[in-house]
């Protein structure tokens, strides 16, 4: 095989299919590009026709508003100038897809972002909020690596939100508010999805509503959330679970909840020193990617003999790649989580 019959290659303007002439995810403004998901780095404005998985509308046109967009239900194919495209389900977040390219009997897979978790299938572990990641057979496969490191491995979800719910239960217990900062798309919808709301009323942020009403709309079973400013009776808000983004951190708007512990979710709370830069009470440690077992099963079901690695621990992954026998590269891309952070900032509406 050649590179030149590569079914995707590297563009300053993103990731890009040379015979059906269209990007994935690009991160410069092009013709046509087809979404993986609707997080902002993958998903940003300003391309002339936009291409994703159905189960993704809702969410997608909640962060970009009115774009030209071509929605495919999970499995169904559409052709580009012979080229084969089909979606499939990423479990990262709502309306996550893998991305199926099959040309002249060649078959690659770009995961975008993609949650797995663990070494061996369990459907306890899938994210709830989303359709699981389903494997996809293929040559080539273009992997993220977020968490590709060895020591990222999550611990089971019964437990992670046992945690959480004694974490607020006990804040709960001595009148003080608790404050969990998230994504505001993915993981709080998974937190809310996770924790016992019977343990008292639950506040966002009005950068995670919109979000919400997307996943209700789109069929998520969702517990009831009210924004802060709908809860009339302080009494309430002292045993309220409250989910922000992390950019509220050490805001005015936190001031409104009184007395309150705070925590952080996010995969990145495995590492010691990443709590305390946060100077949070707690660091529960929840990811919406795939752990590092996951990512190796990941890999293995794909059957690919070659892997292209993307955003996240690339030379790890390549090295461990290549001592399994297989062909191993890496992309580099303008994808990261940071920049997901940063562009909550940007849809906090005013006084939110
Ligand atoms: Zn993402
Ligand atoms: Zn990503």
């Amino acid at each position: 095989m050649t590179p030149a019959d590569d079914l995707v290659v590297q563009r300053p303007e993103g990731l890009y299919c040379p015979p059906g002439n269209f990007y994935i995810d690009p991160w410069r403004p092009v013709d046509r590009a087809i979404i993986t998901h609707a997080h902002a780095d993958h998903a940003r404005p300003g391309h002339a026709h936009y291409l994703a998985a159905a189960s993704g509308e809702g969410v997608l046109r909640a962060r970009l508003g009115a774009i030209d967009l071509q929605t495919l239900p999970y499995g169904e194919a559409v052709d580009h100038f012979g080229v084969r495209v089909s979606l499939h389900p990423a479990g990262h977040v709502l309306g996550s897809a893998q991305v199926r390219l099959e040309h002249r009997g060649q078959v690659w897979v770009a995961s975008g972002d993609y949650f797995v978790a663990g070494a061996d299938d369990d459907p306890a572990e899938s994210n709830a909020t989303c359709t699981p990641f389903e494997p996809v057979r293929c040559d080539c496969f273009i992997t993220e690596s977020t968490f590709g490191l060895p020591i990222y491995r999550w611990a089971p979800q019964r437990d992670l939100f046992a945690d959480i719910d004694r974490w607020w239960a006990a804040n709960a217990a001595t009148g003080r508010a608790s404050l969990l900062l998230g994504y505001s798309f993915g993981k709080a919808q998974r937190i809310l999805a996770g924790v016992d709301p019977s343990i008292g009323p639950i506040v966002v942020h009005g950068a995670v509503e919109p979000l919400n009403r997307a996943y209700r709309a789109a069929g998520v079973a969702l517990p009831e959330t009210k924004l802060v400013t709908e809860i009339t009776d302080k009494a309430s808000l002292r045993r309220a679970l409250v989910i922000a983004p992390p950019s509220v951190q050490n805001s005015v708007w936190t001031r409104r909840l009184g007395e309150h512990g705070d925590a952080f979710a996010s995969g990145w709370m495995q590492l010691r020193g990443a709590r305390r830069r946060r100077s949070v009470d707690r660091g529960f440690v929840l990811s919406d990617h795939a752990d590092w077992p996951g990512l190796q099963r990941a890999i293995r079901q794909t059957g690919a003999q070659r892997v292209i690695v993307t955003h996240g621990y690339e030379s790890v992954m390549v090295r461990w790649l290549t001592e399994q026998g297989l062909e191993a590269g890496a992309f580099s891309t303008e994808y990261g989580d940071e920049k997901e952070e940063s562009a909550e900032v940007v849809l906090e509406p005013a006084g939110a």
